[in-house]
């Protein structure tokens, strides 16, 4: 009974159901049609943004272009950038901001306050390398600071020198529009980001105490990738760096007679090798993990065996698991190699260390959008994370959730060359590394204001 008298009722279930789906299907209808129409709206703000950008950047670029080139000719390394911290700070005053020098070091902090809103921060890495530039550019530098004690040839081998100069051009923009936005803009030129020491060194100075905590951060790197083009990703952007440094001890002897040595040379020789086997064997193959030794001191001549080895690397993870494994076999194995040749015990040191940079889903999601429609195909999605690392980790931990993205920096037509000819492109870090400067200082001024513009007060 219940049954039959529940059949018409059953009739009504679909119409229940359907009515609902109807209904659904029309505001779905609707949603996609104002969606559609409000990214429509958006992306042509962004247009007319960028072109307004644009037109300042043809008015102004040339300067822009001599700030580069002198910050590229006069490199300075961590915690000396004297010359390139009191030029940037002149930049900046010069634009109405008001400049803090001398935070944790040599880092500066330009605040420009435009009416309540959010705070939004722009970093920069002031730092140049300790190596020969080997580009053989007009405006190669020939500079030399001290490193570890010694005069040593400094090069912006990393492109910090790009960041800066398209930093300085993205505050210039958003002063020229400071009618479409409200809120803070706090420009950080921070340094010493590689040796991974600056960010700690701002911070420990109050960077967020005396200044405020941003709501949102922001940053980019310069690559070998394409000029013109930029890449962005949610999630893990980079991965934990971890420098060692490893004393190993023996007994000096001569070359000769062996049997009254404790060879270092030999052991710190054993471990380079055996360690890679914490990369193959212990590490979990599908997580991402690096071990390199980059440097090997020991001994002054070929007859004497000397008394001491030291070996300097860095590792490399993603996540915490896989970065504690590869500390720990790195200690384990450099103890078992003194141990095997009866050597006192080795003396292995970890530097502070960077966290991987991990962007904010929220803020990916806000700003892609907008590279998008700024760039067209010449913003991309990047499908993992790079293996380099970055100490602009230390201000998301402390709580600036940020979006870093990664800039090319190289000629198409250099790198198509170099790919028909079979050729490695210089990478960051090479004597031979050149970007060229337009345009990608151009693409980074655009990219850095259209971020900004993205989350300040309209
Ligand atoms: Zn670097
Ligand atoms: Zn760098």
């Amino acid at each position: 009974m219940v049954g039959r008298l529940q059949f018409p009722v059953s009739l009504m279930i679909p119409t229940r159901a359907i009515r609902p789906l109807l209904l659904a299907g029309v505001a779905a209808l609707l949603s996609v049609g104002s969606a559609g129409h409000a990214a429509d709206a958006k992306a042509a703000s962004v247009l007319k943004e960028k072109a307004e950008i644009d037109a300042g950047l043809d008015r102004g670029y040339a300067q822009l272009d001599a700030l580069y080139k002198d910050i590229h000719e006069h490199p300075e390394l961590g915690f000396q950038e004297a010359r390139t911290a009191a030029k940037l700070a002149a930049e900046m005053r010069a634009m109405g901001f008001e400049v803090t020098e001398h935070v944790g070091g040599t880092g500066i902090v330009a605040i420009f306050k435009n009416g309540p809103g959010p705070m939004v921060m722009v970093r920069t890495e002031l730092d140049a390398l300790p190596l020969e530039e080997k580009t053989g550019l007009p405006y190669a530098s020939h500079a030399t600071q001290l490193w570890e004690g010694k005069p040593t040839p400094v090069d912006h081998a990393c492109g910090h020198d790009i960041h800066m100069t398209a930093w300085v051009g993205a505050a210039q923009a958003l002063v020229a529009m400071k009618s479409q936005w409200h809120g803070t803009l706090m420009f950080i030129g921070q340094p010493a980001e590689e040796t991974v020491g600056g960010a700690r060194a701002m911070l420990a100075d109050g960077l967020f105490k005396r200044f405020g905590k941003p709501d949102i951060g922001f940053a980019q790197h310069v690559s070998n990738g394409p000029a013109g083009t930029l890449s962005y990703r949610a999630g893990v952007n980079s991965s934990a760096a971890d420098g060692f440094e490893i004393a190993f001890k023996g007994r000096g002897a001569h070359g000769s007679r062996p049997q009254l040595s404790i060879d270092p040379v030999v052991e710190a020789s054993r471990f380079v090798v055996d360690v890679q086997s914490v990369i193959s064997r212990e590490k979990d193959p599908a997580a991402f993990g690096v071990l390199s030794v980059g440097s090997i001191q020991s001994g002054t001549a070929g007859n004497i065996i000397p008394d001491g080895a030291i070996v300097r690397g860095t590792i490399r993870s993603y996540d915490e698991d896989t970065r504690t494994k590869l500390k720990s076999g790195l200690v384990r194995t450099a103890k078992a190699e003194a141990e095997m040749s009866g050597a006192p015990p080795a003396v292995v040191t970890f530097d502070a260390g960077a966290s991987a940079v991990v962007n904010d889903d929220a803020i990916t999601g806000r700003t892609g959008p907008i590279f998008k429609a700024a760039f067209g195909d010449r913003a991309v999605v990047a499908p993992g994370p790079g293996s380099a690392s970055e100490d602009y980790s230390e201000f998301i931990i402390a709580g600036v959730p940020s979006l870093f993205w990664g800039l090319g920096g190289y000629d198409p037509k250099v790198i198509a060359d170099a790919q028909s000819k079979g050729q490695v492109l210089p990478s960051n870090h090479s004597p031979q590394f050149a970007p060229i400067p337009e345009p990608s200082i151009r693409t980074g001024v655009e990219a850095m204001t259209l971020a900004v513009l993205g989350v300040l007060g309209k």
